[in-house]
């Protein structure tokens, strides 16, 4: 006998939960790709993906996952050779400067430094020791969805103008757009990336890209540009290029309604909403670690995401764990991933379509499972996190008054 049976909780870092709205937009017959209201979506998401990015530089939609929108990225605005700076903080930036060696770049990792955020003075010294310029594009992920780190882009920034440097920056926001403010302009952001399947709430299958006016100027010259990515073609007046091909029509009626849902709540409602959901499990997971085994990942409390938290359990297997929230209680928590934190962890997930009955639900069965198995804990840790919800909202309340 178990308590799993109702409806299961997905409280994985990508996907993530898509809202029932999102799903009914997408359950209807295809329509033809030249009508007007297959453009006018087109065209209305591209703008409206600029309100999410902060940018009035140009956004495009491609048909792939995140790892499409990486491609997309460098292969627009860089030539064979060139040299990149990739900013090691957890595995995605890793990836994606992996993704840049294949396509025949010249990579050269910032190295990490252990369960922290990127070093924006290591950066700075790095590019004032870049003279002659050599190095083309800084590629960095605002949060590393493995870790649960999130890096300050505005302090990378600065760094490159302290060093003199004209090199773009590059930001993967697959796993924050849509959970922690980012603000493409004002952060003079050069290439944004961003997927459909973690803060927008939306199936996997589409990622976007952002360029700012630097990034197109580079366009221009860059040599490794491809027909299916290519910023050019997709700037041109004929729809059916927008898609190069047919355009994803479902994801897209969905993305129209997830869209609509973000800027309806406003997106400062939806960066506060993840603050608190994430300063719940913070304050459970602080419980959790006075006792026992359990830590956080990331050491420091202003570098850890909003959309995730990455939890380590020191010397404990984390799998049967994870299979009792799972099969006895319904709640599908991450696994680890990373070469020091593989099977000895787990990542809540608090991203996306995501609100206080889901976030308490799971911090409650991960800590069910934490007691039914004997793992060595502090207690209280879902009290702790009721309290710092209840905190939290009694203050905006008063606020209100
Ligand atoms: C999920 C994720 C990716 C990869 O996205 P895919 O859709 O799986 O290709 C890249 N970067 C970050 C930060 C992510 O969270």
């Amino acid at each position: 006998m178990t308590v799993r049976h109702g409806r299961e909780f997905l409280s994985i870092p990508g996907p993530t939960n898509v809202p029932d709205a999102v799903l009914a937009a997408m359950h209807r017959p295809a329509i033809d790709i030249y009508s007007g209201e297959m453009v006018d979506t087109t065209m209305s998401c591209l703008e409206d993906l600029k309100k999410i990015f902060r940018t009035d530089g140009n956004t495009y939609i491609y048909a792939a996952n995140g790892h499409g929108a990486w491609e997309a990225a460098l292969t627009n605005s860089l030539s064979r050779g060139d040299k990149v700076l990739v900013l090691a903080c957890g595995l995605f930036a890793i990836v994606w400067g992996d993704m840049a060696t294949k396509l025949g770049l010249d990579v050269e990792i910032l190295p990490e430094r252990s369960r922290r955020a990127v070093d924006p003075d290591a950066l700075r010294e790095r590019l004032a020791r870049d003279g002659d310029g050599a190095i083309k594009a800084v590629l960095t992920v605002q949060v590393d969805t493995a870790s649960g780190v999130v890096n300050d882009i505005p302090a990378l920034r600065k760094a490159m103008d302290d060093a003199g440097h004209d090199a773009l920056l590059m930001v993967d926001t697959i796993a924050s757009l849509g959970c922690m403010t980012f603000e493409m302009d004002a952060w003079r952001v050069d290439v944004t990336v961003a997927g459909s399947q973690k803060g927008l709430m939306v199936p996997p299958g589409l990622s976007f890209v952002a360029a700012n006016e630097r990034a197109l100027e580079r366009h221009k010259a860059a040599d490794m540009v491809t027909r299916y990515w290519d910023w050019t073609e997709r700037d041109g007046p004929e729809h059916y290029m927008k898609h190069c091909g047919t355009a994803p029509e479902h994801l897209l009626f969905g993305l129209r309604k997830s869209l609509d849902m973000i800027l309806d709540e406003g997106l400062e409602n939806v960066t506060r909403r993840h603050t608190l959901l994430a300063d719940a499990t913070r304050a459970a997971v602080a419980c959790w670690a006075q006792d026992g085994a359990l830590e956080m990942n990331i050491t420091e409390n202003a570098e850890r995401a909003n959309s995730l938290t990455t939890v380590r359990m020191n010397g404990i297997d984390a799998a049967p764990l994870l299979a009792f929230c799972k099969d006895e209680c319904g709640v599908i928590v991450g696994i680890a991933i990373g070469p020091d934190i593989s099977g000895k962890g787990f990542r809540i997930a608090h991203m996306g379509h995501t609100n206080a009955p889901m976030v308490l639900g799971t911090l409650g069965v991960i800590e069910t499972g934490l007691a039914a198995l004997g793992i060595a804990h502090g207690a209280g840790g879902l009290g702790a996190a009721t309290q710092s919800l209840a905190a939290a909202l009694s203050q905006q309340k008063s606020e209100a008054v």
